[in-house]
């Protein structure tokens, strides 16, 4: 990839973190690719595409060491569990047959799985010795028939989210808008209209709790990036009449370039929390502009909420008072203040790595002026700030998970690892449902008392 074109990818009018001089999300800092590398973040934002063979160019390291690390989902076929590579040795590079070996690659990768098409990924090496990704990808698509989308992501352009970044540009060049759906056919009289969802990536089957919901009213969703998608759903998106911007910015460029170039509406929400499911599906229906749709969005809302409310009630009463710690980023972070307040519980501090003034102002709005907000979370700062305010449970990503066990603390996965779907009006259930039992876990009590040895020594 081009300098030019990286900078042109760094440079996001629609990111609220854009600054052209300083320190954009998507900017390369010092340390930055410790949290992943920019291959890495195109390849799980592109990954969960599942009937298209993922093939990564270049050294074994690169795919062996960001394997399968998320829980996205698939009701289809699951090829993208099966990784590929193309297995660069030194002997490749000295003898320049990177450009072969990835021919070889795609054509084994058609032969035998016979894909709806083939990703390339590159990464560092064959960027550094100059194989033309591109060129092979598109000789490749001629003779084998298959097209093969070539993403220049290699790991030293940039961080990850710069490599989300890329993956969405990919998508634009390459495969939005190569196909149009099919027309819709309306189940109950009602007008189909057409959504598209990007950021959602169905980890743990989260989507899931949502699609119901969009059959009944009607919502069809073309297609998301990129979760429990397939490769013929992506290419439809640009048909979109509302798109919505799923928790996560970090493909916020595909929102932006299809708004330009298709005119499709977007809006930015999340699913967390009963109140906010309500004001994404409230957020289609004004996209759409459709009044039927709003009224029946109405309905179903007024119908999941009271549900909601029955259903949480007996959780509220065992979590009502408890003191929640909050280290995650962007939207999630107020929106699971909101869906954690609802619950009767008080959120002490909340993580703001990632997120926009926007963000911090309605965290603002959800906890006070005086809110704590953790910009930069090492160990010893959460555990300091769990000890000094009586923090019941540290809600987090996996990385923080042994700092909370040592420390015998009561931990919720809440990031990508997460193994429970916690999206959508159920999912607010299953968050309470877990929290109240990583809480009133008997493990606790057990690891916090002194070692029965050590009473015996004593006695
Ligand atoms: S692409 Fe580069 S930075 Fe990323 S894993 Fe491979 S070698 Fe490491």
């Amino acid at each position: 990839m081009k300098a030019k074109d990286i900078a042109a990818l760094l440079d996001e009018p629609a990111c609220a973190h854009n600054d052209k001089d300083k320190s954009g999300c998507a900017r390369l800092k010092p340390g930055a690719t410790a949290g992943g590398c920019s291959f890495d973040g195109a390849q799980i934002a592109l990954l969960p595409i599942s009937d298209v063979a993922h093939v990564v160019h270049g050294p074994i390291a690169c795919s062996g060491s960001s394997w399968d690390n998320r829980g996205a989902r698939t009701s289809g076929r699951a090829l993208y569990r099966i990784g590929m590579t193309t297995d660069l040795t030194e002997q490749d590079v000295i003898m320049g047959r990177g450009e072969k070996r990835l021919l070889h690659a795609i054509r084994q990768a058609v032969e035998t799985h016979a894909p709806a098409a083939v990703f390339v990924y590159n990464t560092c090496v064959p960027a550094l010795i100059g194989d033309d990704l591109e060129a092979v990808c598109k000789a490749a698509e001629a003779r084998f028939g298959t097209p093969v989308v070539p993403v220049d992501a290699a790991g030293f352009y940039g961080t990850k989210n710069l490599g989300n970044r890329i993956a969405g540009e990919a998508m634009v060049r390459h495969v939005i808008g190569t196909r149009e759906p099919e027309p819709a056919i309306s189940p109950n009289g009602h007008k189909v209209h057409d959504i598209a969802l990007v950021g959602e990536f169905n980890i743990a089957g989260e989507l899931w709790h949502m699609l119901p919901l969009f059959d009944e009213l009607g919502l069809r969703v073309l297609g998301t990036l990129s979760g429990d998608s397939r490769f013929s759903e992506v290419q439809t998106m640009h048909r979109a009449e509302a798109l919505m911007m799923v928790c996560s910015k970090a493909m916020i460029n595909v929102a932006r370039k299809l708004e330009e170039g298709y005119g499709v509406p977007w809006f930015e929400g999340s699913f967390y929390g009963g109140g906010d499911v309500s004001r994404a599906l409230r957020g289609f229906a004004r996209l759409i502009g459709d009044e039927d749709l709003a009224a029946r969005t109405e309905a179903v809302i007024a119908r999941e909420e009271a549900r909601l409310d029955i259903a949480l009630a007996p959780w509220r009463a065992r979590l009502s008072g408890k003191r929640a710690l909050l280290y995650t980023g962007g939207v999630k972070s107020w929106s699971v203040v909101a869906a954690l307040q609802d619950l009767g519980m008080e959120v002490v501090a909340t993580g703001t790595k990632k997120s926009t003034q926007e963000d911090k102002a309605r965290i603002r709005d959800l906890m006070g002026e005086d809110a704590t907000m953790i910009e930069d979370g090492n160990p010893r700062r959460l555990l300091d700030l769990c000890a000094a305010r009586g923090v019941d449970v540290l809600i987090a990503g996996g990385r923080n998970m042994f700092t909370a066990l040592k420390a015998r603390l009561p931990f919720l996965h809440i990031n990508q690892e997460r193994e429970y779907a916690y999206a959508g009006y159920p999912g607010m259930v299953e968050l309470a449902r877990q929290i109240a039992l990583t809480i009133e876990s008997p493990v606790w009590p057990a690891v916090r008392a002194p070692a029965p040895w050590r009473v015996a020594a004593k006695g």
